[in-house]
Formats: C-alpha cells, structure tokens, sequence
C-alpha cells in the first residue's frame, strides 16, 4: 500500500520535491485493531502550516513518515467488537491508501441517503463546523448584520455564506480569486454580492459591493483582505480571524493591516479561534447543517482529485484556488 511522506520542509511555495509517494507494507491488525481501506482523503491549508518546524496548536509533521489528515474509509478487517468489515469511518490518518490502528481512532458514520460520504470531510465536517463556530459564536453574527466572507468559495467559506444567510443577515458578500467563482456565488449560493479579488484593490471592491459598511467579517484570508474589512467596518464590527491564507507561503512576515487604529473608535473585535476547542457544538452543527443540507437550505461543491499518487497535486491546487468548495482526493 502506498502513502504520502513529507521529505523536505518547504520555504515558500512547496513543490513536488518536498514530498514522496513511498510503498509500504500492510500489516494484519492486532487484537483491538481495525484495516481500513480509505475511500476519500482531505487536502487542506492548515497542512501548509505543519509542515512548518514551529511549535502551532498542532505539531509539525515528521520528515520521513506519513502525514496525516481527515480521511474517511471502509474497515476491510477488525479485530474490534467496536467496528465490522464494511463499516465507514472518519479518521485523521489520511495521505495514506490503508489505515490501520486501534478501532477507537476510527469514527464510524452513518452514512446519509443523498449525502456523498466525501461531505464528510467538507460540508457535514470539520470545515462546516469551522463555519457555523465561527461565524455564530465567534463572530456572533446577529440577524440584519452585514457580513463579508472572505475566501467564499472554499470549504469554509461556502459554508459561512450560506449559513450567514439562512441566520438573517441582511446582506452576505463573498470575495474569491475567480470570475468563475464569483458567479457560483451569486448565482447557486445566494450570495448579494461578490468580487473577484484579483481585479483590483480589494478595499475598493469591497466598498463597491458594501456601501452601507460592514457588521461582521468572516476571514479565511488576511492580509488586504482583512485591512479592507477594518476600513469598512461599521460600529460594534466584529471579525472571525479563521485563516490567513493570503501568507501561509510567504517566506517573510508580512506587513500587519495598518488601519488597526481605526479599531479604537469604531468599538470593533477581532477573535482567533481554533475548530477543535469547539467540539462541544459537534451536535448541534450536525442538527442544524445536516437539516439545511437535508432541506435543500444549503447546496456544496467538492472538487476530486484521484489517486494517492496525485494528492501532493491536489494539495497544491488547492493552496493556488483551483477548487470551489472542498478539495478531496478519491482513493
Ligand atoms: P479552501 O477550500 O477555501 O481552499 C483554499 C482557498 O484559498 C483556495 O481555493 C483559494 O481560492 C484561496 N486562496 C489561496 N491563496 C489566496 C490568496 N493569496 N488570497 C486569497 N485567497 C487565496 O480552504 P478551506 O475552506 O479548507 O480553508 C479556508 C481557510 O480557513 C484557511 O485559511 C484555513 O486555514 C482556515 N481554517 C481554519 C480553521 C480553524 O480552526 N481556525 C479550520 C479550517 C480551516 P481563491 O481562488 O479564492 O483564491
């Protein structure tokens, strides 16, 4: 069976040298211990960050071994009374064809009559989950709010949109790197405006699209995207500082926002925040985001890659935006 291993820590952009496909053998599971076959397997930015030798709330992965991620497969052995050959599990040993390891590291799932188990990973998973903390209760995103997403058509940022827009908020404007993207927002997921951020200042675009200012702002972005949400804050604004993908690449520290004084006398909040404190809300995410999916409130888009041995091309498309919604890799 084959798996991922990170060979070289990357500066800057990581290319293909820095990782390699490496065949290994399967062994037969221990007393306890479950073989699974992994049907899909998720790229994602924060995997940019471990691969990093700094000390994060997650550590760095080891040169030389397999990485790890989100994964969902079939248990194709157990010796568990927990699991049985045929079920599906989540699981964080991902990069890899075959999982294997004691059954209480595998979730088993009941899978959803129209839901594709992939959604696992993405829409019913943790980047869902990602959205509705953060914008809810991070964000406290309120009915008649304003609010701006950033990197809207991704995996959590399509999820944010959407969720901002059954809550009430009296307009969602989404900005991605794409004309394509933009007119998936617009269009299918109801976004009230969206611009390519590509196309010009990003401050000046929001201000076009965000006459009346905004409430709140959903970053997965940083960078100028979060100057401009500042400059267009309106009183008591309030962002989710999620993710910062404008800089997971950039060899050198870069510049802060500088508009941060204006914080002061607009009364505004910028809040970090981490998905895994949050599991606490695991139930009442898969209540509410599993219904809207169920009632047809909220629509996904996944982009497929296949093979193990093109994950490594799926991860990097993924960090240069060739994915609406989320990125997957098909074993
Ligand atoms: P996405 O599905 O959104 O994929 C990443 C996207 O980032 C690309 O499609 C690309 O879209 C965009 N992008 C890449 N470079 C840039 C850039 N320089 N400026 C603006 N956009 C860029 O990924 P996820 O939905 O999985 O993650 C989104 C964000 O959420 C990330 O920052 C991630 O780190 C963060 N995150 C945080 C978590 C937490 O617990 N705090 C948990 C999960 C995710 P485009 O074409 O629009 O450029």
């Amino acid at each position: 069976t084959r798996e991922v291993h990170l060979t070289a820590r990357p500066q800057g952009w990581p290319t293909a040298d820095d990782f390699a496909l490496v065949e290994v053998d399967r062994p037969a599971p221990d007393e306890g211990e479950v073989l699974v076959r992994n049907l899909f397997m998720s790229v994602d930015p924060y995997m940019r960050g471990r691969m990093n030798d700094v000390k994060s709330y997650v550590p760095p992965f080891r040169l030389g071994e397999a990485m790890t991620g989100g994964a969902v497969g079939e248990v194709v052995e157990s010796r568990s009374p927990d699991l049985a050959e045929g079920d599906v599990v989540l699981h964080d040993y991902g990069w890899r064809e075959h999982a294997w390891g004691p059954a209480k590291r595998f979730r088993r799932l009941t899978p959803i009559e129209g839901v594709p188990l992939s959604a696992y990973l993405g829409a019913l998973g943790m980047p869902a989950l990602t959205a509705y903390v953060g914008l809810l209760d991070i964000a406290g995103m309120k009915e008649g709010d304003t609010v701006f997403v950033s990197g809207a058509a991704g995996a959590v940022g399509s999820m944010a949109g959407q969720i901002a827009q059954i809550k009430g908020a009296r307009r969602v404007i989404g900005s991605a790197g794409s004309d394509e993207k933009v007119a998936y927002l617009t269009g299918r997921l109801g976004f009230d405006a969206a611009f390519n951020y590509k196309t010009g200042p990003v401050h000046r675009l929001l201000a076009d699209s965000a006459p009346d200012g905004i409430d709140v702002y959903f970053d997965n972005v940083g960078g100028d995207h979060l100057e401009a949400a500042i400059g267009a804050f309106n009183r008591g604004g309030r962002a989710a500082l999620c993710g910062a993908i404008s800089v997971y690449n950039a060899a050198e520290p870069p510049p802060g926002p500088r508009n941060l004084a204006l914080l002061v006398g607009k009364r505004c909040t910028l809040r970090g925040f981490i998905v895994t404190d949050h599991n606490d809300r695991y139930g009442d995410f898969v209540r509410d985001v599993g219904g809207w999916i169920r009632d047809g409130k909220i629509t996904f888009e996944e982009t497929f890659f296949d093979g193990v041995d093109h994950a490594v091309d799926a991860f990097l498309a993924m960090l240069r935006g060739e994915n609406i919604g989320k990125m997957i890799v098909r074993l």
